[in-house]
């Protein structure tokens, strides 16, 4: 089935459970209002659903291929490059002064979730643009602003992402990429790197390609790693390209799914080196990086929601066509569809209700990064550290439950889904990637217990889960049964949130290790415990308006309250009270 932008439930969740409507009426958001809002989502989301998800199953049956140093998209992906350009989709969350829209991050990650939904190995790219946008603008020197920036937003170029080496993943201090500094101010650079997306393609004239690298004299580590901007082809004065940088293709990665999206291994500096011009200062190109990392883990964990959405309308679609068996209470003839037996159900809810909490942390993310985008003072600080609190859930959980959901949509298919005609397993293949890019799932989750926990002391985390259970009690307060049962278990999930989070404050101090063996079970903890807050939120606000979705909304929520937050409790127990066994595991071979 080709997937349909869920439009409705994103206005829902953008102006009902993450505060839209305050932000507009505040005038957080410039001049935007409800009204555009939904003119931009309505005509993205066809976008996605009319021009990019048809293209969907080539970017998977014709892999980016590399042919003489040239590498081809698969069939159609040109067009489609060509025409999302000129609908200024690129340019939709650019800064204005260089031809971009200035949005929101709330309306890009909207976008950026249909796109991806539509086809995640198309829409990487764009990401990697975007990226790459904001490290330049954060930045780069006026003069490289004004050469490169307009054309990177407006989509005539691309972007890459060059950090990780053969050597260097996780651990980006052992990163070897050799800059040279050269008498006209410029740096040759020489090194490999691995993995990286939309590296070469031909959807653009150009490519500007962010690199790390390490100079002569750097010290040893993080603090040692300087940004460079290497441009495919050289820019000269007047704007035109100029001679072809020394810099190549050397490989493109066969890879599990992903397979429209070009992996590279890039080789720079085979001769004399490839031009590249220093962004930021020396030795500070990682703290350049990490200015534009809540954003880019941000837009990895909506990839996870996208790839959630479409998995389950392709298994909806699916079960309400299959027919097998009688369901309990089928009364047409012969077998019933399977959509209504209860463990497909189950399973199909599970993947809506997933879905739903994590769309919920994204958009919260977004929200935070907007509103400490134009606030100031103490404000500020507060949604800024709301924002890296809730950057690793929202990576994490996002990318998890995009796996989770895919695999889901193949148990539905039952053997068709193995099958790889139905389309199915592409979604969990594609889904697979984004717990490891972008810092691992793992990774986010250290960055929660030992960075984002101890912010201003603690009262971080403790204002969020304060808020969240606010909205506990609200909805144990509509005096219904339905409602009850919401606001008992989201409480009881952000109680043991609570007492992890309290025992990783007591145990980091004198134990590091053991709150690094239980931090991902943490990490998931706090997320289910927060997305069931944001469920609720959202079926107290649809009671409250009394609108036609309000059952819908408080089904789910009940749904996801009885049977997914039922893990929070036994997750509490886990992380406070195993981390010894993980360390007294014998993993030696036996021989
Ligand atoms: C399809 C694809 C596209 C990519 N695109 C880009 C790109 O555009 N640009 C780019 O620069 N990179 C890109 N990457 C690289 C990606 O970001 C890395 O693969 C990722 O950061 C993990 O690094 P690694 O593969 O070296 O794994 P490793 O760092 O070797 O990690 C292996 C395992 O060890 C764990 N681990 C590592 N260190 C620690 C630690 N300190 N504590 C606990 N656990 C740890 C990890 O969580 C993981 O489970 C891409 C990768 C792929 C596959």
């Amino acid at each position: 089935m080709p997937y349909r932008a869920p439009v409705e439930d994103i206005l829902f969740t953008l102006e009902h459970v993450v505060g839209l409507g305050q932000a507009l009426e505040a005038g957080k958001l410039g001049d935007l209002s409800a009204d555009l809002v939904r003119a931009i989502v309505e005509e993205a989301g066809r976008f996605a659903g009319e021009r990019v998800a048809p293209l969907l199953r080539s970017g998977d049956v014709h892999p980016a291929r590399l042919k003489d140093g040239v590498v081809t998209t698969p069939p159609g992906w040109r067009e489609l490059y060509r025409d999302w350009c000129e609908g200024g989709w690129n340019a939709l969350s650019g800064p204005v002064e260089y031809g971009g829209q200035g949005l929101p991050t709330m309306l890009s990650v909207v976008a950026q979730e249909m796109w991806n939904s539509g086809s995640m190995a198309f829409a990487v790219g764009p990401t990697l643009t975007i990226g790459a946008v904001e490290a330049l603008a954060a930045h780069g020197s006026e003069a490289l602003k004004a050469t490169y920036l307009p054309k990177m937003v407006s989509g005539e170029w691309t972007g890459t992402m060059n950090l990780t080496e053969p050597q260097a993943g996780s651990d980006l201090g052992a990163l070897k990429a050799r800059a040279e500094r050269q008498a006209d101010g410029t740096y040759r650079i020489f090194g490999q790197k691995i993995f990286i997306t939309y590296g070469e393609h031909d959807l653009t004239d150009n490519i500007i390609h962010l690199v790390l690298a390490r100079l002569p004299d750097a010290p040893a580590g993080t603090r040692g790693i300087s940004l460079f901007l290497v441009p495919k082809f050289l820019v000269e004065a007047d704007g035109s390209l100029g001679a072809h940088n020394d810099l190549r293709c050397a490989g493109l990665e066969h890879k599990l799914g992903l397979h429209g999206s070009p992996t590279c291994v890039m080789s720079y500096g085979d001769g004399e080196g490839a031009v590249g011009y220093l962004v930021g200062q020396e030795n500070r190109g990682l703290a350049c990086m990490f200015t534009m990392m809540n954003n880019a883990r941000l837009m990895i964990g909506i990839q996870g929601v996208a790839v959630a959405e479409a998995a389950h309308q392709h298994a909806l679609s699916y079960a309400q066509e299959r027919r097998q068996g009688r369901a309990p209470g089928w009364t047409g003839e012969g077998m019933s569809p399977i959509a209504l037996h209860p463990d497909v159900k189950r399973m199909l809810a599970t993947q809506k209700a997933l879905t739903a909490a994590a769309r919920a942390l994204c958009y919260a993310c977004a929200h935070a990064l907007d509103m400490a985008h134009a606030a100031e003072g103490d404000d500020k600080v507060f949604w800024t550290e709301r924002a890296s609190l809730i950057t690793p859930l929202a990576k994490a959980f996002s990318t998890d439950i995009g796996v989770e959901a895919a695999s889901l949509g193949i148990q539905i298919h039952g053997g068709m889904g193995f099958i790889e005609e139905t389309g199915a397993a592409q979604f969990l293949r594609d889904a697979r990637i984004a717990p490891i890019y972008e810092g691992t799932n793992g990774i986010q989750a250290i960055d929660l217990v030992t960075r984002k926990l101890p912010m201003s002391a603690g009262r971080t985390w403790r204002v969020y889960l304060g808020e969240l259970s606010a909205d506990a009690h609200e909805a144990r307060a509509i005096n219904r049964p339905d409602f009850g049962r919401i606001g008992e278990a989201v409480a009881d999930a952000l109680r043991h949130a609570e007492t992890a989070a309290l025992w990783m404050e007591e145990t980091a101090p004198r134990d590091p290790a053991a709150v690094l063996a239980v931090a991902t079970p943490f990490l998931r903890l706090m997320s289910l415990a927060a997305g069931g807050g944001y469920l609720a939120r959202g079926a107290v606000a649809a009671a409250k308006a009394g609108r036609d979705d309000a059952p819908a909304r408080t089904a789910l929520a009940r749904f996801y309250a009885e049977h997914l937050l039922c893990e929070t409790a036994a997750l509490a127990h886990q992380v406070m009270t195993s981390s010894d066994s993980v360390g007294t595991v014998d993993l030696a071979l036996a021989v």
